[in-house]
């Protein structure tokens, strides 16, 4: 039986009791079209930060296991078996790889919840939704995208043409495991290369979920495999392999770092990093306040602030400070219920786990030590439940260079930066961060809005509205959020070198 996601978002609470209760969990590595054994005894617990409950283990991949998953890669990119297909052939098996992600998305929505923790509205219309449009809207490139031909004088003819990689290594983070995935394997599928995909270790099974989906699909055997496994191990494995052409990373700064180091210890492959943020959202005097607090509150506590671009700083001016702050407190008490993510009433799900949890708590300790107050939240709740639950919190007064003016913490908590003087100091403060992933600047005078976004380093600069995306525009960063961009036909190239092929026509 399957359902729209219209017909899922219409079920209640008890009906999403009932479905997860029947969940089977299947935990092995993907490789070369098949689920296969991992060849280590080392397992690793799925606990859901909804009740704390053990879900299943899984056992991790080792080296050799993900050394089998690049072998098959290279075997299925070296004869072709993907890349030369009729690219109306390719657009089809992967348009029919987003029908069935669709058809599937009572269980691949329900798999990110109960692993991450992540409301299962927001599952179904985020993870679920948005990942079969990027594989369906990058699909629809294949039979669109045109090569060039060069000026040259009239006694030759050169082609620029853009040929695959060869094989990507994927590594991906536990917050939209669905969504993140599709923008690395949309367009390197759709380019012709093979992917080994690293999934995080607290969301494993939904990427497992996604592989089996492409195999009935009809992705031939070797051109997508899954390695569930432990970063230090399977990430690491991946990441030092002399056969992977390339990483396409998201994640946190450290871990980026580090494969960029395994790329220069190895075979040089190429490296793309999206890591995170302190992203800011520049409030000046004139903006609509009450428009600035909804997007302020939504722009934080959105999955828990689990988000690389979820607007942590807000910036701004003294003058209306007090007044965003009322509202911006009124609207989060008003929205964002907190509670178990299968409730379609719950608006805020819990942290993904213990140690994240513990994390975002010393962090708002930190906070009030240096000098911050808690003007919202700030306490673990629902701990009856056995999940790990935080309202939503808000520190005032934060020094915009203290810990957590400057550090992502990736949870639930806003910092409030304000500063005197004109829109420059505002500017200044917004762009003290090492990161650069997205900023906002709230103001009703168009042309400061034009310059101040043009000031603004960062990826993406919203201009009276927060978190606007979609597949057509690029997303990445400035700085230490890192290089290169997903989505958008930017991406295409990402996964392509070019070729020159130079004839004589004399
Ligand atoms: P993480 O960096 O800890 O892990 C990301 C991936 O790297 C996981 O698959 C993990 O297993 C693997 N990994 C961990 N240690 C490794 C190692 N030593 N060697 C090789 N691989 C290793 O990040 P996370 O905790 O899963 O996700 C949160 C972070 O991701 C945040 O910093 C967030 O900002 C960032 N993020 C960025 C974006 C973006 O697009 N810019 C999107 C989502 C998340």
């Amino acid at each position: 039986m399957t359902y729209t996601i219209e017909e899922l978002l219409a079920r209640s609470y008890d009906e999403w009791l009932a479905a997860a209760d029947k969940l089977v969990f299947e935990t092995r590595p993907f490789i070369d079209g098949a689920f296969t054994v991992a060849t280590s005894d080392d397992c690793f617990p799925t606990v859901s930060p909804r009740d704390g409950r053990l879900l299943t283990r899984v056992r991790a991949a080792s080296a050799e296991d993900v050394d089998r998953a690049v072998r098959s890669a290279r075997a299925a990119f070296e004869d072709g078996r993907w890349r030369d297909l009729a690219p109306k052939e390719r657009k089809r098996v992967l348009l029919r790889w987003a029908e069935l992600i669709l058809a599937n998305a009572e269980e691949l929505a329900l798999l990110d919840t109960l692993e991450m923790g992540k409301p299962i509205t927001e599952s179904l219309r985020v993870d679920v939704a948005k990942a079969a449009e990027t594989i369906a809207w990058y699909a629809e490139t294949i039979d669109k995208t045109y090569d060039e031909v060069a000026p040259t004088p009239g006694n030759a003819l050169a082609l620029v043409t853009r040929e695959p990689l060869g094989v990507i290594g994927a590594v991906v983070p536990w917050n939209y495991a669905l969504l993140i995935a599709s923008w690395k394997l949309g367009p390197a599928l759709a380019t012709g290369n093979s992917v080994v995909l690293k999934p995080a270790e607290q969301t494993s099974l939904a990427a497992l979920r996604l592989a089996a989906l492409a195999a009935e699909a009809g992705l031939p055997d070797g051109v997508f495999n899954v390695v569930p496994g432990r970063g230090e191990v399977a990430g690491q494995a991946l990441g030092r392999h002399p056969d992977v052409d390339k990483i396409a990373f998201t994640g946190s700064t450290r871990v980026a770092r580090l494969f960029q180091v395994y790329a220069g210890e190895s075979n040089g492959k190429q490296v793309a990093v999206e890591a995170g943020g302190k992203s800011p959202q520049l409030v000046l005097p004139d903006a609509d306040i009450e428009a600035a607090a909804s997007a302020v509150a939504w722009g934080i506590f959105y999955n828990a602030g689990q988000t690389c671009n979820a607007g942590s700083r807000v910036v701004v001016h003294s003058s209306v400070k007090d007044r965003l702050l009322t509202a911006v407190c009124r609207i989060t008490r008003e929205t964002f219920r907190v509670g178990d993510p299968l409730d379609p009433a719950t608006v805020l799900g819990p942290i993904v786990d213990e140690t994240q949890l513990a994390t975002v708590r010393d962090y708002i300790a930190r906070g009030v030590q240096d000098g911050a107050s808690v003007l919202l939240g700030g306490e673990r709740v629902l701990t009856e439940t056995g999940g790990s639950y935080l309202e939503p919190t808000i520190l005032d007064g934060v020094a915009n260079t203290s810990v957590v003016g400057q550090e992502e913490i990736f949870g639930p908590v806003l910092a409030v930066v304000s500063y005197d003087g004109d829109v420059r100091e505002g500017v200044r403060l917004a762009n003290q961060s090492d990161f650069g992933l997205v900023a906002s600047v709230w103001t009703r005078d168009v042309t400061v809005a034009h310059r101040t976004a043009r000031r603004l380093r960062a990826g993406t600069v919203w201009i009276n509205t927060f978190d606007a995306s979609d597949v057509i525009t690029p997303f990445g960063g400035f700085k230490a959020t890192g290089a290169g961009r997903d989505k958008s036909l930017h991406a295409l190239d990402a996964y392509t070198a070019l070729k020159t092929t130079w004839i004589d026509l004399a």
